[in-house]
């Protein structure tokens, strides 16, 4: 299967995405992740992606293209893959249905993930990740881990994403509002898109968005068939 995920930032998309492509078997892609990555390397790749993410702007299109190219490149996206957090423009949008249309390949779904914006702020200045795997979510209120500032998975150190501060986070929701809302569109023409509803606890919207993906399948299916 081949799924995006997309939504405001703190929708819960890096959360949902890990447990989504667990649980179908697919690799997660997050771009965010992969600039993480080369951050933490210390590439020059990374050092200009931080430029960019430190104040809330998206990385340029020609990085952020070039590296999801060489990542869905790689064999281990072959069964499927979830992606994360691209395109969020239009204009990843188009090269990414170019990437697949190259390789004989569609997608089977987008998942949006829907959240009011006081939520969104409320999430994001309480997220804490895991120095160790920062799959390992946490939140101060709503999902604290047992020690503070402890990971209960792995006992790793809990930091907070420097592009997590206040500042930097009406930024990005600037930039979601006139950057990445049109992508929602650019597939709704597609007819692709379902949208979830990202309130309520992390396992119940999981749950949604399984429903969703299963429904999207019968009515693929049903389509093939007429
Ligand atoms: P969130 O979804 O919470 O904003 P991400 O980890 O997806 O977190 O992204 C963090 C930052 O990485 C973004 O604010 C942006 O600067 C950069 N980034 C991630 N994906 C992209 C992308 N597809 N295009 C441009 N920049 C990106």
């Amino acid at each position: 299967m081949r799924i995006l995920l997309i939504g405001p930032p703190g929708a819960g998309k890096g959360t949902q995405a890990v447990r989504l492509a667990t649980h179908l078997s697919i690799q997660h892609i997050s771009t965010g992740e992969l600039f993480r990555e080369h951050i933490d390397q210390g590439t020059e790749l990374g050092q200009n992606a931080h430029t960019h993410m430190r104040a809330g702007l998206l990385v340029p299109d020609e990085v952020t293209i070039g590296v999801i190219k060489e990542r869905l490149a790689r064999p281990d996206t072959e069964r499927g893959f979830l992606l994360d957090g691209f395109p969020r423009n239009v204009a990843q949008a188009q090269a990414l249905d170019g990437i697949l249309a190259d390789a004989e390949s569609r997608l089977d779904a987008v998942l949006d993930l829907e959240i009011p914006e006081a939520e969104v702020v409320r999430r994001i200045a309480g997220r804490r990740l895991c120095r160790q795997d920062r799959g390992h979510i946490f939140h101060v209120d709503y999902s604290p881990p047992e020690v503070t500032g402890v990971c209960d998975v792995c006992g790793g150190e809990l930091y907070q994403r420097d592009d997590d501060r206040e500042t930097t986070v009406s930024k990005r929701l600037e930039v979601y509002r006139s950057e990445t809302a049109p992508v929602a569109d650019h597939y709704r023409a597609q007819g692709l898109v379902t949208t979830v509803s990202a309130l309520g606890q992390a396992q119940e919207v999981l749950e949604r968005a399984l429903i969703a993906i299963s429904q999207d399948q019968v009515d693929a299916s049903g389509a093939s068939s007429r």
